[in-house]
């Protein structure tokens, strides 16, 4: 592509921008160390029971891995 004018550049670089923005995931998940999984309960805190627990896969939004439903890490949030 050639940029020659400045009108052409900033058009380039929005779309470039529009291209990052789009490819990027809004979130990433972490490693289990990160957020202290453990493969037990807490006080009875279990993935089973959080906002972020996928049962259909064994899978959390957050942290990276299988993930016990009744594990448990510090970004626990319980579901309503
Ligand atoms: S307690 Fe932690 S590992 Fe378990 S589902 Fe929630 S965020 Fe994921």
């Amino acid at each position: 592509m050639k940029i020659s004018s400045r009108r052409g550049f900033i058009t380039y670089m929005a779309m470039l921008g529009l291209v990052t923005w789009s490819t990027t995931p809004l979130y990433a998940k972490a490693p289990k160390k990160a957020f202290r999984y453990q493969e037990t309960p807490l006080d009875g805190k279990k993935c089973s029971d959080c906002i972020y627990y996928l049962p259909e896969t064994s899978e959390c939004k957050m942290v990276e891995g299988s993930i016990s439903p009744d594990g448990w890490c510090t970004i626990y949030m319980k579901k309503k």
